[in-house]
């Protein structure tokens, strides 16, 4: 198996797990978690969106995020922005780089922005050419690429389609959602080999939601199609508001550690990582899905006398 030697791991739990909370989640409180994750080595994260505060209440608190966290050497931050006022909001607090989205499903594309995958098309020419003349960096997000919880299956073709256009426009970076966990490992192989194939110069994102107990797998998957870029979430957060049965995306302290157990470097600390994540829990007061924040490494030991033994 020959796997990436180095993967960058984007955390999204900020913006995809965040926007799911039923609780707005104090701005300060936000910028710590964030200043927690640069400072476990964290160097990507997708810290809010520019999304109406109708929509998502949660993030209306987007510019003030941005404005607070700390901004460490050779940090990343990302923002959705899913329109020409979005990316007003996102170029005016400085965020490095906006990601624009759509899905490859006709159905979840109305429900998710209320118009057809055409229409949407068209409105990604049309921010494209706005930022045109700006430093900010642009990253087209696919959502829906391994399945619709509506319509099933995804046509490769229709897939094919949105990157290329993505690309036409000048999207040099592509993440490909599986909003819903309907990713399997053969899936994920023809999928990426389809997209390098096409679309050899496009950097490719994977974005696994663990809805059926095979994210990670779908990540060993994506490794060994060439993949070297993935998003998780801290304690594994998230879903989608409009897809049915979507439950939390990967978990990232998970993905770490999977990562470094197999000898890929991450250049984030699993152990600060760890911290971040049990202060999310106790922020939003309910137990997270994560694993490894739970059990810790496989090498965190624990005292043989202090442990219960079966007596009966
Ligand atoms: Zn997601």
């Amino acid at each position: 198996m020959t796997v990436p030697n180095h993967v960058e791991i984007i955390e999204v739990g900020m913006r995809d797990g965040l926007q799911m909370e039923t609780d707005f989640v104090d701005t300060a409180i936000k910028i710590a978690l964030i200043d927690g994750l640069t400072d476990a080595g964290i160097q990507h994260i997708e810290a809010t969106s520019f999304v109406s505060p109708r929509a998502v209440p949660q993030l209306a608190d987007a510019a003030q995020v941005l404005a607070g966290a700390k901004r460490p050497p050779g940090s990343r931050f990302a923002v959705l922005a899913p329109n020409i006022k979005g990316v007003e909001g996102a170029i005016a607090a400085h965020a490095d780089e906006i990601v624009v989205f759509l899905s490859a499903s006709e159905s979840h594309n109305q429900k998710n922005l209320n118009r057809s995958i055409e229409r949407s098309m068209h409105d990604v020419a049309e921010i494209a050419a706005h930022v045109q003349e700006t430093p900010i960096l642009k990253k087209g997000a696919i959502a829906c690429a391994f399945g619709c919880p509506f319509e099933g299956n995804i046509n490769p073709e229709t897939l094919l389609k949105i990157a290329t256009h993505f690309r036409s426009l000048g999207f040099q970076a592509l993440t490909l959602g599986d909003t819903t966990g309907m990713a399997t490992p053969p899936l994920v192989s023809q999928t990426v080999s389809m997209l390098r194939e096409h679309l050899p110069d496009v950097r490719l994102t994977l974005h696994f939601h663990n809805t059926r107990g095979i994210g990670l797998v779908n990540v060993v998957a994506g490794l060994n199609a060439g993949v070297d870029s993935f998003e998780s979430s801290l304690g594994g957060l998230g879903g989608c508001p409009f897809a049915p049965g979507a439950s939390g995306n990967i978990c990232t302290e998970d993905l770490v550690y999977l990562m470094h157990e197999m000898g890929i470097q991450t250049g984030i600390d699993l152990e600060k990582l760890i911290q971040v994540s049990l202060r999310m829990e106790s922020v939003l007061g309910r137990t997270l899905a994560g694993q490894v924040m739970k059990a810790g490494p496989r090498l965190r030991l624990h005292s043989y006398q202090n442990a219960a033994c079966a007596t009966g």
